[in-house]
């Protein structure tokens, strides 16, 4: 019980935050929402979009699968129905995955785990893992798992283009395709350069290359 109280008490907060220190979620709930964002986010608690955005109620959509990893179109699929209503009906402009590193899916993967589930699930990342294997080779466990991670969300991005939604959207300009990946360690996002083929430091530009170099 100790354990869930700690939720409620946090509800409490959320509700004096949001409901009666201010009308946010009156406004939310009378206007309706109409999210700028569209997330695709790890189960891992330490990943969380709203939390690494620091977002308020109704500011983003999130899908949260572990690994981030987005499977190619399936007709019904979660994804696409979650994408066909964000885009299609709520309009939103930026569609994001954010991986992150520290993946333990990314590292069930790399370490070929028995549990089916788990590796079922993550099998759709085998091609990111593949192509990981051939620019950092098998030695390196953790240099093989950054690389994954990376090329996941790649993988994520090129997946993204094969659901109709998505494809139609972007075409038309409607909505934007972003690569993102949460360096835990460092604390900074990184950014996918389809033009560079690299992965770019975006929340601290100046320090880019070489902590990308570094730490990625
Ligand atoms: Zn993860």
């Amino acid at each position: 019980m100790p354990e869930r109280k700690r939720l409620l008490e946090g509800f409490k907060t959320f509700r004096k935050k949001y409901y009666e220190d201010s009308d946010w979620m009156q406004q939310l709930l009378k206007n309706g929402t109409h999210p700028d964002f569209f997330v695709i986010h790890c189960i891992d608690p330490r990943s969380g979009a709203a939390t690494v955005f620091n977002t308020d109620p109704g500011e983003l959509f999130g899908d949260r699968v572990m690994g981030a990893l987005v499977p190619p179109y399936e007709e019904g699929n979660d994804f696409a129905a979650s994408l066909s209503y964000a885009i299609k009906h709520k309009k939103i402009k930026h569609l994001i995955i954010l991986g992150h590193t520290q993946c333990g899916g990314i590292e069930a993967l790399v370490n070929n785990t028995n549990d089916k589930d788990i590796a079922g699930w993550m099998s759709s990342a085998q091609h990111a893992f593949d192509y990981a294997k051939t620019i950092v080779g098998i030695q390196n466990k953790q240099a093989l798992c950054e690389e994954t991670e990376k090329q996941a969300v790649i993988m994520g991005l090129k997946n993204l283009m094969t659901y109709p939604t998505v494809k139609d959207a972007f075409d038309k300009g409607d909505i934007t395709l972003n690569g993102w990946l949460f360096d835990m360690k460092n604390a900074a996002i990184y950014g996918y350069n389809t033009a560079k083929s690299s992965f770019e430091n975006l929340t601290d530009p100046q320090q880019g290359q070489q902590q990308q170099i570094n730490s990625l």
